[in-house]
């Protein structure tokens, strides 16, 4: 039998509490204002997978009080097309926050049409504006998955402040923004990456290990300072029938050596679609 020693963090949880306090504060920015919080999905072609996570947000929205606007394009919608449609929404008072989501089918260019988004409506936080406010520290908005790991380590009452960050992962969704938030919070922050050395020996500084990869059980109990903080981003599907998912992390072994862990599933992953409704709000309050 093996020792678990670790917390496991409840990601749902926490998740379910900030939706509860974007509901509370939807209704009252209702009352206030007179407006109803709109978020706008574009859905570009027929990927199962892209179609159940916007069916998601979709819900999710519905939840908490906030006005969904569900947009399906043909895979081969043109360019023009797929931009006019997020003129249209830039012009909709109705709509507070738009995301396209991605992948987009090719030709398509997922970069220019994320950009087209206005600023102040990037609920995904990806648009170079979003992106360069938070590396220079100014209020906007930011990406969901890495805000929700940054509710989690408060959650579990984990301040980063003076503590060695480690992010594995350097992907403009997560583990950029990821380590400017850690950056922020004070962290001494280190991002790794597929061509890191020794990453093994590098994780091991960490107070606060962060993977996100998409490679199971990359990380090793072995690579885990004692007593560290471990949050598993990674989301892999094995090939079993029926597929499990499983995070980037040996959860068994990490569970072992650190002093909290997130599961896959039910960790991270909740706190995306509810950083996504908070982000709607956060919208809809700079365009009130
Ligand atoms: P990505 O593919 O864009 O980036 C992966 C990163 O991993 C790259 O920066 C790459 O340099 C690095 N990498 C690749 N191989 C490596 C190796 N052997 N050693 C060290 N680093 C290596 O991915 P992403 O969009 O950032 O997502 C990463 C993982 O997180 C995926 O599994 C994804 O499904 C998951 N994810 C989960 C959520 C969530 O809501 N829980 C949100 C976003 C991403």
């Amino acid at each position: 039998m093996r020792r678990m020693s670790a917390t496991i963090i409840d990601g749902k949880a926490v998740a379910a509490k900030v939706r509860e306090q974007v509901a509370q504060e939807v209704a009252a920015f209702v009352t206030e204002t007179g407006r109803t919080p709109g978020l706008a999905t574009v859905l570009v072609g027929e990927d199962a997978a892209s179609a159940v996570y916007v069916g998601g947000k979709q819900k999710a929205c519905a939840q908490v009080g906030i006005q969904g606007f569900d947009h399906r394009l043909p895979a081969d919608a043109s360019r023009e097309t797929v931009l006019a449609l997020i003129d249209e929404l830039n012009a909709d008072d109705r709509v507070s926050g738009i995301l396209c989501q991605l992948p987009v089918p090719a030709p398509l260019d997922g970069v220019e049409i994320t950009n087209r988004i206005d600023a102040r409506k990037d609920v995904d936080g990806l648009t170079i504006a979003s992106a360069g406010r938070l590396a220079l520290g100014m209020p906007g908005l930011v990406p969901c998955t890495p805000t929700g790991v940054m509710l989690l380590l408060e959650a579990i009452g984990v301040d980063p402040q003076g503590r060695e960050a480690v992010v594995i992962g350097r992907s403009n969704l997560f583990g950029k923004p990821m380590a400017q938030l850690l950056l922020a919070a004070n962290a001494t922050v280190t991002i790794c990456h597929s061509r890191t050395h020794d990453l093994a020996e590098v994780s091991r500084r960490a107070d606060i290990l962060i993977a996100a990869v998409g490679i199971a059980h990359l990380v090793q109990g072995d690579w885990i300072k004692p007593g560290a903080t471990v949050i598993d981003v990674g989301i892999n599907r094995s090939t079993s029938s029926p597929p499990t998912l499983t995070g980037d992390v040996d959860f068994a072994a990490a569970a072992e050596v650190a002093s909290a862990i997130t599961p896959v599933p039910g960790g991270v992953g909740p706190m995306t679609i509810a950083c996504l409704l908070r982000n709607t709000l956060t919208a809809a309050r700079m365009t009130a």
